[in-house]
């Protein structure tokens, strides 16, 4: 367990150049630590990052400095089997999770909410967190509300401004429970557990493992809630201490739930009836059940969750509508980094035969056999990009049409040629986007920026 108290006056080392890492050392650095700040890849910019006086940083590989150092901080995705912390390890060298040094430092008597999941997690979060900003604005007791973790800002960049009787909104990752141990939110939830990071986790086992940590510290008046559809979940449950409320969009389910979608409302077992937010697919459905549930445990009025339901808008990258030009429509759901997601984007449109996918990107493990029969219900042709396209042409073959195209711009260029009026262009990867870009954003916007220009030329052209 980090204590500050314990590991005051030595010297600490952070592993990882990152966000997090970053964050991690200027924190640090802050309450007085001198900071090693670790990193195996090259960076050439390294020296951009502005960074406190009492952080050092190495670049392009760990030298016998890091041994020096007393207590090590991991950012969180580093491969647990990385042969430096195995040094470290077998020198008793104590490694520290980014997020619990984080918490480490914020006073006690902060309210913790925690999401995680396959997908839907920075959706909920920010659902959850607008909620949660509402009712302290309604409440107007000084009470501030704190959204960070995988959704933008490190938790470590806001630990600083947390004071006691504050809200913190976590979205967590599966890397960063994996190097958690005593991280208890008094919030949690867990959305979904679908096959993902598996080369990360060493396959479903460490990557349920993992998940399960959101909840594995919950006291007996803490709130689990989870999916009462997803067998993972209702696994887990058993072993929880908490209360636990579920959810569920579906006709069938494993555990009891708390509240059920009647095509129109939510309807909560307490007696509320709430609209979802005007967001595409069922999914969304379930996302807005999830932070309704958390929002409602922690004390939130009926009519200020549904105040926020009703102004919340689509979020930038996920399942995004962003062109209509000729009566093709163009959606950016770069986000979609899984299988799952995926399939979860494929279903929120009509069973048309009249999509465009983009496939392709960084893979991660699994096998895209999955897809196929959606693919067959919803797709007109699949173009793939990047690393994972020979695998995806081999698991696809004779299945679907497929379009080989190595990169998003050559996509684009393919679709918009081909697409015919009532057709939709879809990116929606299943892969992540590290292999051509810096990442899901990065991925999006470039799309975006293909698509509308091209619409931007043809209209120039046209008028000419
Ligand atoms: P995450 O932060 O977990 O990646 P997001 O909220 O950013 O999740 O959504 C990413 C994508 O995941 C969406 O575009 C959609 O395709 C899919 N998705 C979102 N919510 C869910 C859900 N509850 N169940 C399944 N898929 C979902």
């Amino acid at each position: 367990m980090f204590k500050k108290d314990k590991v005051q006056g030595q010297k600490a080392c952070v592993l990882g150049l990152g966000k997090s890492g970053r964050a991690a050392a200027a924190l640090l650095a802050e309450n007085g630590f001198e900071v090693l700040i670790s990193e195996e890849a090259n960076i050439a910019h390294a020296d951009s990052f502005r960074l406190p006086a009492n952080v050092s940083v190495e670049t392009g590989g760990h030298s016998s400095r890091v041994f020096d150092c007393g207590f090590w901080i991991k950012s969180p995705g580093i491969f647990p089997k990385n042969p430096v912390l195995l040094e470290a390890k077998k020198r008793k060298i104590p490694v520290y999770s980014e997020l619990e040094t984080a918490l480490a430092f914020m006073p006690k008597g902060v309210r913790v909410f925690a999401v995680t999941g396959t997908n839907g997690k920075t959706t909920t979060t920010a659902l959850l967190g607008e909620i949660l900003k509402e009712h302290a604005a309604r409440e107007n007791k000084g009470r501030r509300v704190h959204i960070c973790g995988n959704i933008g800002s490190p938790v470590s960049l806001c630990a600083s401004q947390v004071c006691a009787g504050d809200d913190l909104v976590i979205e967590v990752s599966s890397y960063q429970l994996e190097d958690s141990t005593y991280f208890r939110p008094h919030f949690a939830c867990i959305l979904n557990v679908t096959p993902d990071h598996l080369d990360h986790h060493g396959g479903m086992k460490g990557y349920i493992k993992a998940k399960s940590k959101i909840f594995r510290n919950q006291r007996e008046n803490d709130v689990l809630v989870v999916n009462g559809a997803d067998t993972v979940c209702a696994q887990l449950v058993e072993k929880a201490k908490s209360e636990v409320l579920a959810f569920s969009t579906q006709p069938k389910h494993l555990l009891k739930t708390d509240v059920f979608f009647d095509g129109d409302e939510l309807i909560f077992s307490e007696g509320h009836q709430i609209r979802p937010p005007h967001l595409k697919g069922i999914h969304n459905v379930e996302n807005a059940m999830a932070a309704a549930l958390m929002a409602l445990a922690a004390g939130v009025p009926a009519q200020t969750v549904q105040c926020v339901f009703d102004r919340f808008e689509a979020m930038e990258h996920r399942i995004e509508q962003f062109a209509y030009h000729h009566g093709v429509t163009y959606v950016n759901d770069s986000k979609a980094t899984n299988l799952d997601s995926t399939i979860t984007a494929l279903k929120s449109f009509e069973k048309n035969g009249n999509l465009w996918l983009i496939l392709g990107g960084r893979d991660k493990g699994a096998s895209y056999e999955v897809l196929i029969p959606y693919l067959k219900d919803y797709c007109k042709h699949v173009l793939t990009i990047g690393e994972s396209m020979d695998k995806i042409e081999r698991e696809l073959h004779g299945a679907v049409p497929l379009m080989r195209c190595g990169t998003l711009e050559k996509a684009v260029e393919t679709a918009m040629a081909g697409a015919k009026r009532g057709d939709i262009v879809l990116l929606s990867p299943a892969c992540s986007s590290f292999d051509q870009f810096k990442d899901f954003e990065h991925r999006g916007k470039v799309f975006k920026r293909l698509v509308t220009a091209r619409i931007f030329k043809e209209r120039m052209d046209g008028d000419k």
